[in-house]
């Protein structure tokens, strides 16, 4: 099978309305290229689920604050199209920012809290440019699935605001990080790395599994989680821009920890940014949130949710 090429907004349209017709389930993958290991396994993720999967490659001029980066940033498209033609992906949309942007754009997605802290507090304007560019990409594309990574868990949060609040008819699916065996998260800004810059990189990983270890051990303030994962960042080499420990749903920091949480980083190391995140949870924090939304849950019931969880009784908080 060859991977079919289109570069226009027209194009797309017309092959995609015959493949929908035929009660195919599309899948849209949408990514800015310099495909790696990383975007391969949403791409994976995608042809395991779906008839016909779309991979878009665009790099979305809106979304960058910084324009330097936007100059920087890798582009490989041949290379790109035979590792989606290897993965089995059906077509790849690769549209000019002429064709994405061919008038001067008024119309902008605005999803608020869950946009405004972590990266969204340093990259102004950066989820806006997401959030347009991904509804324009299902507007166009109007898959039925569409596959984010994990690894930038606060645009996969973003999405789902968006789809849940427009009621976009797109099943959003979100998909682990991809890591090298140091635990460096793979990133298409990774390659700017030097050879000493990316044996310093891994030290994000540490800090965040340093985090989720302490989190997972019962520690529930903040600050002392982040006292200790931070001096495993204290380097001359690296800039941190920040590391939260945040509310899952909302991407807002928490006071206390009191349920299941996101430890999340952004880091420079020279001139290239680095973001990263895990997921954890303190003991029993699963349990408690789900006491927490349901305060009647009968005793009885709890224990149902205890052994769904496999919390054992003695790892719970009284
Ligand atoms: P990007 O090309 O960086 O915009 O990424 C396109 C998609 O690939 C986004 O949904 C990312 O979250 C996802 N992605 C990037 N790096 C990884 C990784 N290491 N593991 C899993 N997904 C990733």
């Amino acid at each position: 099978m060859n991977t079919q090429l289109m570069h226009s907004v027209a194009e797309a349209r017309q092959a995609l309305s015959a493949v929908r017709r035929s009660g195919t389930i599309l899948g849209l993958v949408p990514t800015m290229g310099a495909l790696h290991a990383g975007h391969g396994r949403l791409i994976e993720a995608a042809v395991g689920e779906c008839g016909y999967v779309v991979v878009s490659i665009f790099v979305n001029p809106i979304q960058f604050n910084d324009q330097r980066d936007y100059a920087l940033y890798p582009q490989t498209l041949l290379t790109d199209i035979e590792f989606c033609q290897a993965l089995g992906a059906h077509a790849v949309f690769a549209p000019s920012a002429a064709e994405m942007y061919p008038h001067p754009q008024s119309s902008f997605v605005e999803v608020t809290g869950v946009s405004e802290r972590l990266c969204g507090e340093f990259r102004p304007g950066h989820f806006r440019g997401v959030a347009t560019v991904v509804l324009k990409l299902f507007s166009i594309v109007q898959p039925e699935r569409a596959y984010f990574g994990e690894k930038d868990a606060q645009q996969l949060a973003v999405i789902q605001r968006m789809v849940r609040d427009l009621n976009v008819p797109v099943q959003v699916v979100g998909v682990p990080t991809v890591r090298e065996p140091d635990g460096l998260a793979l990133s298409s800004r990774n390659q700017r790395l030097s050879q000493e810059q990316r044996r310093i990189a891994p030290a994000l990983y540490r800090a965040l599994e340093l985090a989720a270890k302490r989190i997972a051990m019962g520690e529930r303030r903040p600050e002392m989680v982040k006292l200790e994962a931070l001096a495993e960042l204290e380097r001359p080499e690296i800039r941190v821009e920040y590391f939260e420990i945040a509310d899952p749903a909302e991407m807002q920091p928490v006071a206390r920890i009191e349920g299941p949480v996101l430890v999340a980083a952004a880091i420079w190391i020279g001139s290239t940014r680095l973001i990263d995140n895990f997921a954890c949870s303190p003991p029993g924090g699963e349990l408690r949130a789900i006491r927490e939304r349901c305060p009647r849950l009968p005793v009885q019931d709890a224990r149902t949710a205890e052994e769904i969880l496999g919390y054992d009784e003695s790892g719970l908080p009284g």
